[in-house]
């Protein structure tokens, strides 16, 4: 079984598919991470063609073989990830990676294309919203820094990856829509096991 979480910036997509993988004992996959990985890449000046970017069983990011996990949480990589995601070369690679995971296992993978490029035969797919102000609080939760700042830098990320040519951020049609703004992570992961379980039904798994 395939689950596609998608949705934009500071959602909640990473905490629950995290949740939801160990819960199931399927694989986590971050591709966000992967993103901030190859922006990492590219601030260290390696070419991103000759550079291996791969995800470890317990979801932990590996850049050309050096465990780069800790180091992509920085405000900085939000933007630069963004940035980086747009190059077709850059998204066609990691793609490629993604799909190669999923292949035979069962996977959470959690991104912005997962339902509607990355996995579009998912067996589940979940779309995570909430609105900018409340993904705001939740970054500064983890980030620290001003409101009006970190407000902005989502707005500015949102603007980015929906906009852009290749494989934009939106609900693949068959995706469920969860509006999580006045919702805590176990009530959010209540619905998604709700979802998970009546599709296990429907596919007999
Ligand atoms: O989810 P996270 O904030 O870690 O993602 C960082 C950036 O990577 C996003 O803003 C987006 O531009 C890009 N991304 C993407 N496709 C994915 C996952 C992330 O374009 N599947």
């Amino acid at each position: 079984m395939r689950i596609a979480i998608d949705g934009p910036a500071a959602a909640g997509k990473t905490t629950i598919a995290r949740r939801l993988a160990a819960e199931l004992g399927f694989l986590f996959v971050p591709t966000g991470a992967m993103y901030r990985a190859a922006a990492l890449a590219r601030r260290r000046g390696l070419s991103l063609e000759a550079t291996d970017i791969a995800v470890a069983a317990d979801g932990r990011i590996l850049l050309a073989g050096e465990d780069v996990t800790d180091l992509l949480g920085s405000p900085e990589l939000d933007d630069l990830s963004s940035q980086v995601a747009v190059d077709s070369r850059v998204r066609r690679r990691l793609v490629a990676i993604q799909r190669r995971i999923a292949e035979g296992q069962d996977v959470v993978m959690e991104g912005r294309d997962i339902g509607t490029v990355v996995l579009p035969d998912a067996e589940l797919k979940v779309y995570l919203w909430a609105t900018p102000e409340e993904r705001a609080r939740r970054r500064m939760r983890d980030q620290g820094g001003e409101f009006a700042d970190v407000l902005a830098a989502i707005r500015r990320r949102d603007e980015r990856d929906s906009t852009r040519a290749n494989s934009p951020l939106r609900p693949a049609p068959d995706a469920v829509v969860i509006d999580t703004t006045d919702k805590s992570p176990d009530q959010v992961l209540a619905v998604v096991r709700r979802l998970v379980e009546e599709r296990r039904a429907h596919v007999g798994r």
